[in-house]
């Protein structure tokens, strides 16, 4: 069984990771961290990746997709893979299905952990941070009051980065990229939306079904095969 994660900025999507890989037998192939570990080898794409990232351009599909087939390539990983950051556009997401098709695998399930604009927006900009203690609150969903927090509230930091325009132009930009890969994958009709405005836990729920149910499926297909 082997998963695709997509989810808005904010939606929550680095904590469902950790759960489900906590929870099942999966491990995380996240874009992000195969460039990073990619980029402390001294290998020649090592060392590409290095100065790519230092001149802050994009790392090219065929680089990325080099690092990913190794992925694939290990039987360590075979058919057990949840991806986070990739793929991150339709070349990217052809080649990962060509790949896993040479491995005899395939994707099995694509969650989309969807939200409202509004509500993220407000969970980002809401986000307030003890600079003493290190608690995280929300203005708008979860305020700092003296029973949840003993700090002096001038402790309390926005993070400088989240104005409103840089939050709804990652939105934009997130759905304006994503969208052609969930069509992609609605078409294959593996995409299952998820309503990431509930709680976290509500929300694993959700995904915790879909993956069970996956996973009793796949093991009777095989059964009975
Ligand atoms: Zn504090």
């Amino acid at each position: 069984m082997n998963i695709i994660l997509f989810g808005l900025p904010g939606a929550g999507k680095g904590t469902q990771t950790n759960y489900i890989i906590k929870n099942f037998n999966l491990f995380k192939i996240s874009a992000g961290e195969l460039l990073r570990t990619e980029a402390e080898n001294n290998t020649p794409s090592g060392l590409e990746i290095k100065t790519i990232l230092k001149k802050g351009s994009f790392v090219s599909d065929d680089l990325i997709n080099g690092l990913v087939q190794k992925i694939l390539a290990n039987k360590k990983y075979y058919n057990r893979l949840i991806f986070d950051g990739y793929p991150r556009n339709l070349d990217q997401a052809i080649n990962l299905n060509n790949e896993l098709n040479k491995h005899n695998q395939k994707i099995s399930r694509v969650l989309f952990l969807n939200v409202d604009k509004d509500v993220i927006s407000k969970r980002i900009l809401g986000r307030q941070t003890c600079s003493k203690c290190g608690l995280i609150f929300n203005i708008y969903f979860n305020p700092a009051t003296s029973e949840n927090h003993s700090c002096n509230a001038k402790f309390l930091i926005r993070r400088l980065d989240d104005n409103e325009n840089t939050v709804m132009n990652r939105i934009e930009t997130y759905m304006e990229k994503t969208l052609p890969l969930l069509n992609f994958y609605k078409k294959q009709n593996i995409l299952r939306e998820i309503n990431a405005m509930k709680k976290i836990d509500q929300i694993y729920e959700e995904i915790q079904g879909i993956i069970s149910t996956l996973e009793t499926w796949l093991c009777k297909s095989y059964l009975y095969k």
